[in-house]
C-alpha cells in the first residue's frame, strides 16, 4: 500500500470501498456447500462448518425468544448481565504514531462506556434466549496492555496466550464478559486483512468458558476494513484507525453477546446479526463546521451515523430481531 503514491490512492477510494464489500463476501467463499438436510453454522472467524439439521429446533422456545424475523435461535444462550463487561487487550504499539495511540486508547473506551443503553445498542436486546434477553447495556470492564509477549506475527494460537496471559495480568476470569483483543497496525494476524477484519470466538481458558475476539488496527489495510480513510474522529487526515476500529469492535461486541457461544442466534447461512449488516451504515451525516467532528473529520467532510457521548461515530446498522428484520440504526 505504501508504493501507491497519494494521487492514486485518492483515485482509487471508490474503487476501495467496492473492493471492501467484496473482500466481505469473500468469506463465503471459504464457507462449504450445504445439501438438503444440513445447515451451515459459524465458526467464529468468519468461516462457517456444515452440520445436520435436528428435525425440530433444538431446545423450548421461550418467552424471550423470538423468531421470524429473518434469522434464527438455535438454543444456546447470550449474554444477559445488565451491563456486559468487555475486557480490553490493547497489544503491541500503542504509544506510536497515526492512530497507534493513547488519544485511541481513550477514545475507544470513552466510546464503549458511551455505548450502553443507547437506542443504538438496544437492538441487540431484541435478542434473548429461554431466560431472558439481552440488555443492551455494555461497559469497559478492565483493560490492560501487552506490549508483545507473542511478537508481531500473530496466530490464533498466539492470541489464545495473549488472552489466557491477560487473565493472570489483571484481568478477572469472567464468563459473563467478552475479551477484546486490539493489535496496532505493526502487527499482523493470520487472516486478518485478507479474510476478516474481525472474529469472535470462545474457548475454555482457566476452566471457564471465555468469549473473546480480535479486532486489529484497520490502518493496516484501509482498503480492505475502513469505510472511509478520514473519520469524524480523526486527529488529521488519512488517520482513520480508530473510527475504523471501533467500527470493527461494535460488530464483533454485538455478535459476542447475542452469539457468544456460536449456538444461540445465526442465519440459515450461518451469519450473525452484525453480518447481516457488514459495512452497512444506513442513513449518514456530513462532518461540517458545528458538528462534534473532529477539525479534520470536517475537512475531509467525513461520514456519522450516530451520536452520542459527545462523539459522532460512523458505525454498521446491526438487524432488529422484530417487525419481520431488517438493519436499523436504532431499536
Ligand atoms: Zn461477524
Amino acid at each position: 500500500m505504501k508504493s501507491i503514491s497519494g494521487k492514486v490512492r485518492y483515485a482509487l477510494t471508490f474503487l476501495f470501498v467496492i473492493l471492501a464489500a467484496n473482500l466481505l463476501l469473500a468469506q463465503k467463499v471459504r464457507e462449504p456447500q450445504t445439501n438438503p438436510g444440513e445447515r451451515m453454522v459459524p465458526n467464529g472467524d468468519g468461516s462457517a462448518v456444515v452440520v445436520p439439521v435436528p428435525e425440530e429446533e433444538a431446545g423450548p422456545v421461550g418467552l424471550a425468544v423470538v423468531t421470524g424475523n429473518g434469522i434464527n435461535y438455535n438454543g444456546g444462550p447470550v449474554l444477559k448481565s445488565s451491563s456486559v463487561p468487555i475486557y480490553l487487550i490493547w497489544y503491541g504499539n500503542w504509544n506510536g504514531t497515526g492512530s497507534n495511540t493513547q488519544a485511541t486508547v481513550t477514545l475507544v473506551e470513552h466510546y464503549l462506556n458511551s455505548l450502553g443503553g443507547t437506542p443504538y445498542e438496544l437492538i441487540n436486546s431484541t435478542y434473548g434466549d429461554t431466560t431472558g434477553n439481552v440488555s443492551g447495556g455494555v461497559h469497559v470492564g478492565g483493560a490492560i496492555f501487552d506490549t508483545g509477549s507473542q511478537g508481531t506475527r500473530l496466530t490464533n494460537s498466539r492470541l489464545t496466550s495473549i488472552v489466557t496471559r491477560s487473565l493472570s495480568n489483571g484481568l478477572p476470569t469472567d464468563a459473563n464478559g467478552v475479551y477484546m483483543v486490539l493489535t496496532s497496525s505493526n502487527v499482523s494476524e493470520q487472516g486478518f486483512c485478507t479474510s476478516f477484519c474481525g472474529f469472535h470466538t470462545h474457548q475454555t481458558i482457566n476452566s471457564t468458558d471465555i468469549k473473546w475476539g480480535f479486532v486489529g488496527n484497520p490502518d493496516r489495510c484501509p482498503s480492505g476494513c475502513e469505510i472511509q480513510t478520514t473519520g469524524p474522529n480523526s486527529p488529521s487526515a488519512n488517520v482513520g484507525g480508530a473510527d475504523g476500529l471501533i467500527n470493527v469492535l461494535t460488530h464483533e461486541q454485538e455478535e459476542a453477546i447475542s452469539d457468544p457461544d456460536l449456538n444461540a442466534w445465526f442465519d440459515s447461512s450461518g451469519q450473525e446479526n452484525a453480518d447481516k449488516c457488514n459495512f452497512n451504515f444506513g442513513t449518514t451525516s456530513t462532518c461540517a463546521a458545528g458538528s462534534l467532528c473532529t477539525a479534520a473529520g470536517n475537512t475531509a467532510r467525513a461520514k456519522f451515523n450516530q451520536t452520542f457521548g459527545t462523539n459522532d461515530w460512523m458505525i454498521q446498522q446491526n438487524w432488529e430481531n422484530a417487525a419481520g428484520g431488517k438493519c436499523v440504526q436504532h431499536k
